[in-house]
């Protein structure tokens, strides 16, 4: 039932991904890279799981030696999360096998750079190293200059984004690379990775809802948009984003190969009736900028504290870390993003205050309770 796709293939060292190639099932290690023995730990957890490639993501110096460390104890195929700061790639490049990065996080350094310029940096650093590239896309962080030119229309603005990107790349003569666009809503992942296989029917695609959540509505979600996807020949390769504690990582490839062979089998699933109505709850997988690992804990007790609305039309968006979280949960209409013994609290783009670990719920529940009482008056 997953008829042939029809990308190139390309190598990642030993491994084949689009075009013939099975689908590579792939994951993040959702621990702080820095913390040697719990990502190693997450890389076993992994790699037992069976995945085809772990991500890691890399901040700093201190990450960069971890991972050092890290590529001595594994043999696994490793890809690197390069987010805000991409010139940290030729330090992580003799440890990897694949570098990430997000074209909406490219303007955060080095404004004055054209961002030609700096892609051509990341190509130039792959070469020498034999590494392949993703270019990955966030709906949640769309470059400042697709915003612009687009406005609400974000599925235009980010398959443009990725679309210029691909020409970027494939004007350096470079060809091992793959291109994702993620989002926490799977009805845009849909959208927008059709759009872009019609664009670029040759460029290999990871799929991936971002901010899935916990199980089982995060599997959910995947599986609406990886059943519409893989079902038209589109995406040669995947990661399942999954809010559960660390140890049950290995859950996000287990899932990733179960939806890959029951899409093959033809057993599709329908989506429970009024799915995408009522109360929505994103959350982060976590990954190496996670403030607090209580974060996994609060995520879930969100979700059994706020159960008392979810016949309410609402979203509310719970983040790991300062990187992401502001940005990520401008869109809801509650969001809580984690710092490391604090979380903020907002309402739509507006701060809402910043509580402990212990408070937060409290003011969760009185913000919920005003948004809805505020909603029945008007
Ligand atoms: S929000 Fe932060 S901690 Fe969560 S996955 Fe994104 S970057 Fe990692």
């Amino acid at each position: 039932m997953i008829p042939p796709r029809k990308t190139r293939t390309i190598r990642i060292r030993h491994l084949q991904v689009g075009g013939s190639a099975p689908i590579a099932v792939q994951s993040m290690a959702a621990t702080q890279t820095r913390d040697i023995p719990a990502t190693l730990r997450q890389v076993r957890i992994l790699e037992e799981a069976g995945a085809d490639m772990i991500r890691i993501a890399v901040d700093s110096q201190a990450d960069v030696d971890a991972l050092a460390q890290i590529r001595a104890q594994t043999k696994s195929l490793l890809s690197v999360d390069l987010q805000e700061n991409y010139r940290l790639a030729e330090k992580v490049a003799p440890f990897v096998d694949k570098l990430r990065y997000n074209p909406g996080h490219l303007h955060h350094h080095e404004k004055h750079k054209p961002v030609e310029e700096k892609v051509a940096y990341l190509v130039d650093v792959a070469r020498k190293h034999g590494l392949a590239l993703r270019i990955g896309i966030n709906a949640g962080s769309i470059a400042p200059s697709y915003k612009e030119r687009f406005g609400d229309d974000h599925v235009a603005a980010i398959v443009a984004c990725a679309v210029d990107h691909c020409a970027m790349v494939d004007a350096l003569g470079f060809h091992d690379f793959v291109v994702s666009i993620k989002d926490s809503d799977p009805r845009l992942v849909i959208d927008a990775n059709i759009r872009f296989a019609q664009a670029r029917p040759d460029v290999p695609i990871h799929l991936g809802v971002t901010e899935a959540g916990m199980p089982p509505e995060g599997i959910i979600k995947t599986r609406i948009a990886f059943e519409q996807l893989l079902a038209r020949g589109i995406g040669d390769t995947l990661r399942v984003s999954l809010t559960v504690p660390f140890d049950d990582k290995g859950l996000e490839i287990k899932v990733g190969r179960e939806l890959i062979a029951d899409i093959e089998a033809g057993r599709f699933r329908s989506v429970p009736p009024n799915f995408f109505d009522g109360l929505n709850i994103i959350a982060c997988p976590s990954c190496s900028r996670v403030e607090n690992a209580r974060f996994v804990e609060l995520a879930a007790d969100v979700k059994q504290m706020t159960a008392y609305a979810k016949e309410h039309d609402l979203t509310i968006a719970v983040m790991g870390c300062r990187v992401n979280g502001p940005g990520e949960t401008d869109d809801a209409d509650l969001g809580l993003w984690c710092g490391p013994n604090f979380v903020n609290l907002k309402r739509g783009p507006e701060d809402a205050g910043t509580f402990s670990y212990d408070d937060i719920l409290a003011a969760l529940r009185r913000e919920l309770d005003a948004l809805i009482a505020a909603r029945a008056t008007s």
